[in-house]
């Protein structure tokens, strides 16, 4: 079998999947028999939904690409904001409006994204095989802690989320993403997903709603919402004003960044 060396270097947070000596540097790979470059990079464990761009001898290639003895090769990340307009990106250019299905372990993060305005998607019952086909049909961004769930070969979009701390982890998101700018809080239901509108007062809807609402509430309140989806009743109350100061805490840490 043909013997191929080649040198490799991966770029930005690609170095995250790397064991020490091999972040941030150019190394060198030597294996026998044909092998296309998206084997060589899992091969590495850098799972293929995370990769944007590859340039082989600098001119850009698909995942299929079979590597050549003596290959130059880098790799860059998804949504890595550098100018790359000149070369062919491997990804669909950015989601129009994005949508996430994140794993089980990431049930706080859900609950923040949402609280953000995000649609996410998300079951304590769905296993691995669940959410990759979920992500697939729907064209959702995977959010996972778990390498082996991105390879899949179905997965197209996904994020490795690196934090643990579930404020940590939207800020993350929200950076890598680029989606400061979509932020749109308490207009989707943490519970279900579901669009959230206002419940206007002196309505009939609001009239059949009411005996929901609590007395204590009733009395000084004025500004309601419902979930479109269950047609869970929101209100600022104190709850309101914890998660307010929550969702500032997370901005403002951004803009310190
Ligand atoms: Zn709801």
């Amino acid at each position: 079998m043909k013997e191929y060396t080649v040198t490799i270097r991966f770029y930005e947070e690609l170095n995250d999947f790397l064991p020490k000596d091999k972040k941030k540097v150019a190394f060198t790979l030597c294996w026998k028999g044909k092998r296309s470059v998206k084997d060589l990079i899992e091969s590495l464990g850098v799972p293929h939904v995370e990769v944007d761009l590859i340039l082989v001898n600098g001119i850009s290639v698909g995942f299929d690409y079979i590597v050549q003895n003596d290959d130059y090769i880098s790799v860059y990340p998804v949504f890595e904001r550098f100018e790359i307009s000149t070369t062919t990106r491997l990804r669909p250019q950015s989601l129009r409006t994005p949508a996430f299905i994140c794993d089980v372990h990431l049930r706080k993060l859900v609950k923040y994204l949402r609280l953000f305005g995000f649609d996410v998607l998300y079951d304590e019952t769905w296993d691995d095989k669940d959410l990759a086909q979920i992500a697939a049909q729907q064209k959702r961004i995977l959010l996972t802690r778990d390498r082996q769930l991105l390879m899949r070969k179905i997965v197209d979009r996904g994020l490795i989320v690196r934090n643990t701390s579930p404020q940590k982890q939207i800020a993350e998101i929200l950076d890598r993403l680029d989606l400061w700018d979509r932020v749109n809080p308490f207009s989707r239901c943490m519970m279900c997903n579901g669009k959230v509108a206002k419940l206007y007062n002196n309505t009939e809807e609001f009239e059949k709603e009411k005996p929901r609402i609590p007395p204590g509430v009733l009395s000084w309140c004025n500004k309601y919402y419902k979930c479109t989806q269950c047609g869970r009743i929101y209100w600022e109350g104190s709850h309101y004003e914890k998660l307010t100061k929550k969702i500032e805490t997370i901005i403002n840490q951004k803009s310190n960044t």
